[in-house]
Order: structure tokens, then sequence, then C-alpha cells
């Protein structure tokens, strides 16, 4: 018990109001007829009481709790109380389970706003996860860690994700990948755009280093139309040409930008069955971290027809919205009108699984240096050669034709904007848009969003203002700050940089952040997010403007509660409020505010997660705890 408390010291709670200072907020949403809503007991008795804990509700004055008590309902789950231990054991029926948390910090289930959900399973168990990787030595080390754990046979492809070049001390190469596997066509995607290979690959693609009667066209020289973010590596290297030495520079298999296409051959796509296993490993990773929700903006026919059989067969582990995307980015109004026509609904499914909003793309990333931007990045002269202001998929009248048929339609819209200009040009034609609906339905309730949202202070382009009036939403992905701080921070400058996703200028403002990981680019795990949130720290140390953290409080607000109003989900989910589902995550920590004063804490708290809860069930629970 000493060993205990020494453990975990007394949490300080002096800022905060005590949880015996709350009264017992009962469920007066409970229908029901239940006569009482200030007595507590005696009509409805809980299913779960959880007590002695730090609760942190999230509810509008971030009031923490010491217990909570919940039923399941036919659709669900209901939280019935949330307040000091006394009140809520009045809920206490014979039926009732309660477990004491001793003091631990519960809080409501995270949800990310932004993870391209349908390989993260398939990549969690049969891929290399690169995104760690900060040398040569790494990424090589990660693709023999694959080899070992998934033993292929020869022949058979292994498949990484997540590197970046800017991060090691110089591009790793395909004679690198070979010195580990010979034999297992190896494909490493980038973060971003971009992607390497070893060997084996070129020879599954008939090309032999050795025999320029095989060589591409594109082996020693660039094809045609490159543009400025298109690149194929070469080194000079000492080949053997019928029997005598040559030396020649040839690719080394890495490939950035439409550079990829010159890589014929790919692993095969995941069969149906891979793909919902994959939801339910990869919802089951996703609880192991405290995420109930997730928003997918890479939804659309294929991965739903996964997700609903993974949800029918009982695997779908946390909540699951999927916002459709397709290729209308460059269709023409009409082509999406026919498309939009198709489809009679624009919100489909239950609490589990939802199909709801469009997702578009305006610009590219500061890490390949494609974000529509005023100010050219950094350098150009040396990379480019001309000043390089990123690109853009459409001009204003044909985004604002193009948009007009899907809202039109009643469907919400998400556009990626990273660069100031893309984001301008969102935000300008969400006004523009939001101001004609308005005019005919004045309550119509609008949650557009700017995914990504890189830089909207930019002295020609401020839009914090606009975005506040008109309620557009910043779906902000703080972990690129930590895991690109650097390529961004090089390729913007550390000047801009500094207002790269200004966390508190958004919240200064009035503008609403909705916080995703972005995996697929972005590593899944939402502690870093957070991290990124309370620090601005990257991986390499450095502090991208400490004016522009947040406390905890904002922070857990943006991961939690706002994302829940992202997905039209606020009235049931979200904080730990009565009426509301039991969707929440106990840590291991006893002082949600430790996490503030000590950000390095959230490394351990993220990999001591003890229990998470979906709909007042365990979706994860750590060995040793007892729920
Ligand atoms: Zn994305």
């Amino acid at each position: 018990m000493i060993a205990q408390s020494l453990r975990f010291p007394a949490p300080d709670r002096s800022r905060r109001p005590r949880a015996d200072d709350l009264v017992a907020v009962l469920s007066c949403t409970v229908a029901l007829g239940l006569a009482a809503c200030g007595g507590g007991g005696g009509a409805v008795t809980a299913d779960r009481i959880i007590r002695n804990g730090q609760i942190v509700t999230v509810d509008e004055d971030f009031r923490i709790a010491e217990a909570l008590a919940y039923r399941f309902t036919p659709a669900g789950s209901e939280i019935l109380a949330v307040g000091s231990d006394a009140d809520v054991m009045a809920f206490q029926g014979p039926e009732t389970e309660v477990t004491d948390l001793e003091g631990r910090v519960v809080i409501p289930g995270l949800v990310d706003s932004h993870l391209h959900f349908s390989l993260l399973g398939i990549e969690a168990e049969f891929e290399a996860d690169l995104r760690r990787a900060m040398s040569v030595f790494d990424v090589v080390q990660g693709v023999a860690g694959l080899l070992e754990k998934r033993t292929p046979t020869a022949g058979s492809w292994l498949v990484g994700r997540g590197w970046d070049e800017y991060k090691y001390e110089r591009p790793f190469t395909r004679w690198d990948l070979d010195a580990v596997t010979p034999d297992n066509p190896v494909q490493l995607n980038r973060v971003y755009r971009g992607l390497a290979v070893n060997t084996a690959v070129f020879e599954l693609m008939g090309i032999r280093d050795n025999d320029p009667s095989t060589w591409p066209a594109w082996w020693l020289e660039d094809p045609e139309g490159f543009t400025l973010d298109d690149k194929i590596f070469r080194e000079k290297r000492t080949i053997t040409v019928n029997g005598r030495p040559r030396e020649v520079e040839i690719p080394t298999g890495m490939f950035l930008g439409n550079a990829v296409r010159m890589v014929t051959v790919r692993p095969p796509a995941p069969a149906f069955e891979d793909q919902v296993q994959a939801v339910r490993y990869g919802t089951e990773e996703m609880t192991r971290l405290g995420v109930t929700g997730i928003v997918d903006p890479s939804g659309g026919g294929g991965v739903m027809r996964a997700y609903q059989e993974a949800y029918r067969r009982g695997w779908l582990k946390a909540r699951m919205l999927q916002v459709f995307e397709g290729m209308w980015n460059t269709q023409t109004p009409t082509q999406i009108a026919a498309h939009f026509d198709a489809i009679p609904f624009n919100d489909l499914g239950d609490r589990w699984l939802r199909w709801r909003g469009t997702k578009w793309q305006i610009d590219g990333g500061a890490g390949t240096r494609s974000s529509w931007v005023t100010e050219p990045f950094l350098d150009w002269e040396k990379i480019e050669g001309q000043p390089n202001y990123g690109y853009h998929w459409a001009e204003n009248d044909f985004r604002l034709a193009q948009l007009r048929q899907v809202v039109d339609r009643g469907w919400d819209v998400h556009i990626h904007s990273t660069g100031d200009l893309g984001m301008k040009q969102t935000v300008d034609l969400y006004a523009i848009l939001m101001d004609s609906i308005k005019a005919v339905n004045p309550n119509a309730n609008l949650r557009w969003s700017v995914i990504h949202a890189y830089l909207p202070m930019e002295p020609e382009t401020n839009m914090l203002a606009k975005m506040a009036e008109y309620g557009i939403i910043a779906a902000v992905n703080p972990s690129f700050i930590w895991h690109q701080g650097r390529s961004f921070s090089q390729n913007l400058g550390a000047e801009r940089m500094a207002r790269l996703q200004p966390f508190r200028s958004y919240l200064r403002a009035g503008v609403k952040m909705a916080v995703g990981s972005d995996y697929g680019t972005s590593p899944y795990s939402p502690w870093i997010g957070l991290y990124a949130m309370l620090t601005r720290k990257d991986l390499w140390g450095t502090v991208h403007n400490a004016e522009e953290t947040i406390g905890i409080e904002d922070a857990l607000r943006a991961m939690t509660i706002n994302n829940a109003y992202y997905t039209h989900a606020e009235e049931w989910n979200g904080s730990l409020e009565p009426g509301k589902v039991a969707d929440m995550v106990v840590l291991d920590l006893q002082d949600i505010y430790e996490l503030e004063r000590d950000p390095e804490r959230i490394w351990e708290v993220e990999n001591t997660i003890l229990l998470t809860l979906v709909d007042g069930r365990p979706s994860y629970q750590r060995e040793g705890f007892r729920f």
C-alpha cells in the first residue's frame, strides 16, 4: 500500500473543484417517466458504477467527478449519473456491478477525426512501421524486423510505410535493403507521395542492372513532363556490362511524386477477408490506445462493405464514421451531380457505423513542398530553380460549381487544404455556399471543415476571423509537428513554421478545432497529437513556438467533444454526462493535470491504458486490470 501511494502521489486538486463539491448530475433526460430527478435512486438502477476515481467529464465546466453510473439500453448504453460517490451509489441495485478505480483518471473515449483506417489493421499485422525511423540503419532494421516476424517465403512481398528521407543522414537505397532482403520484393511507402523499392522489385519488372537492353527509358534520364516535386533518385555505381566495368548513374529505388508511376509491379491488394480481419485488428489496436471513435476520410463502397461485414461479425471494436471520398476532385459538376443522384442518402447507419459527408482536396503538403502558398517554399533557388508556390487542383469558379452539387444534396464538405492560399480558397467558397444555404434555411446545421488547416494566419490571407464567423472547423493534425517538424520547418522556414497549426490562436479566435492523427501519413496514436498540442516539440527536440501550445483541458476537448460535434454526435457522445453513451477510458494516472505539468508522462500513459469501454463494454482491457 505504501508502494502504491509512492507510485501514485496525491493529485494536486488545489486548482480544480473537488469531486465532492459537485452535485450529482442525475439523468433527467432519462425518459421512462422518472419522477424524482434530484433524489437519485429508486426508479432506475445502474448496470455498472465506477467509483473512487477522477472522472474527467469534459463537460462545459470541465468538472472532475468521483463516480459514474450507467446502464445498458437497447440502443447501446446510457450514462445515468456523474458526481460524488455518495450520490452516484444511490443508483446501485442488487444487480449493479461496482468497480473501485482507486483514484485513477477516467476520460471520455477519444475520437480521431481523421484516420485513413482501411489498411491500419493490415499494417499493424503485416507491415513494417517506419515512422519512427531516424536513420538509414533504422529503416533497414525495420525491414529486417518484419522479415523476422513474417518469415515470408521467397518471392512474397514485404511492405513498409512511413519513411521520410529528411530524417536520415542520406536517402536510403535499394542496396541498403538488398543486404537484408535479397529474395523478397520490398515496397516501402513514404509518409506522403513517395515509394522506395529494392532490387528484387526491378527484377520482377524485368530490369537487370548489368544488362542495358532491359533498362526502361527512364532509367538514366527523367521522362518528359516531370514537375518540381517528381523525382527519381540516382546514384553513381559501377556495373559490369559484357564483362567490362562501367560507371553510370542508376536509380536507387527511391521515387517521389508522380515518379512512383515508374514502378509498375506492386504487392497484391488485400483480399476481402483480409480487409474484414483488418477492421478487427485495427479497431483493437485503436482501443488499446483509448480511441473509441474513428472518422475515416477515405470511405467508399469497397471499404464500407468490409466494415459492415466486420460489424456483422461483432469485430468492430470502435465506432466508425466514413466520410465519402471519390474521384470527384477533378470531375465536372455534371459528373458529380450524376454521381450523387445515384446515392439517395447523405447520412446512413447507426451509432457504430455511419456514413456521412464528402472529402475533397485542394493542394499537397508542406513536407513535399506542394502546399498552395503565398510565399514560395524556402530554398527554391537550390531545389526547384524557380519560385515554388505548390499546386492546386481547381480554380475558384470550377470548385464552387463542383461543391454546389454536393451541398445542394445535403452533404457536408471537408477539404484538404494545407497552404494559406489553399485554405483561403476553401474558406472563401464555404462562406459563399453557407450564405446561400442560410438565406433559404437559417437553421442549417453546417459542420464543414478545413482538413489539416496549417496556415490560417499568413499576413496576406489571415482567415481566423472568417473561420470563426462561419463556424468553419479546423480539422488539425498536431502529430505532424512532432514527426515532420524538421522537414516542414526546412521547407517553410522557422518563422512560418511558428504559425503552422496555431492551436492557441485558433482557440482565441473562437475557431473550433477537431483533432485527428491523419494516420496513413502520420502514426495513429492519439497521444502523439496530445503531446504536440501541449508542447509543439518535434522528434528532434525543437519546439516550434511555445506560444501556440494549449493546455490539457482544451487539448482534451479537441480530442473528444469537438470531434463528436464534428461528426454530429455531440448530443450522445464526446463527454461523460447523463444521457450520453458510456464510452470512456481508464488511465493508469491519478491526476490528469500531471500530463500538462510533465508532458513526457504521456508516453507512459499511452502504453499503460487499463480499460477502454465502448457502449459500456470493454473493447480493450489490460491484463491484470480488474473490471
Ligand atoms: Zn488524410
